[in-house]
């Protein structure tokens, strides 16, 4: 165990279960800003609910560690869960996408693999 969790606690949990038993675990959060004002940004993490937890009710998705994506716009946000290979293909799309951004800005600073994809 290396977060702060429980001995029941995946080796990723980051959360303080202290006096509880413990209804979800939470890995270490990545905020992506959106926006110079703060006001915009993605929250990243890896999560898993019990199944009386879950947003979505699905029994199937539950005890499944999924990452948790939150939009968050001037105080509200939504959430986006995904399976550890739906991530893997967003975080793929998006390196593309980054790469093609980036070559329309700077064609001298292209990955050299980026366009053999
Ligand atoms: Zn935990």
């Amino acid at each position: 165990m290396n977060g702060l969790g429980t001995a029941n606690c995946p080796a990723w949990c980051r959360m303080d279960h202290s006096g509880e038993s413990p209804m979800s675990h939470e890995g270490h959060t990545n905020a992506v800003p959106l926006a110079a004002d703060g006001v915009q940004f993605l929250e990243v993490r890896t999560v898993q609910y019990a199944a009386e937890d879950s947003d979505s009710g699905d029994l199937a998705a539950a005890h499944i560690p999924l990452v948790e994506v939150a939009h968050h716009v001037d105080g509200r946000y939504r959430l986006i869960n995904l399976s550890s290979a739906q991530a893997r293909a967003l975080a793929d799309a998006l390196l593309r996408c980054a790469d093609a951004a980036n070559f329309a800005r700077h064609p001298d600073r292209l990955r050299p693999d980026a366009l053999e994809q």
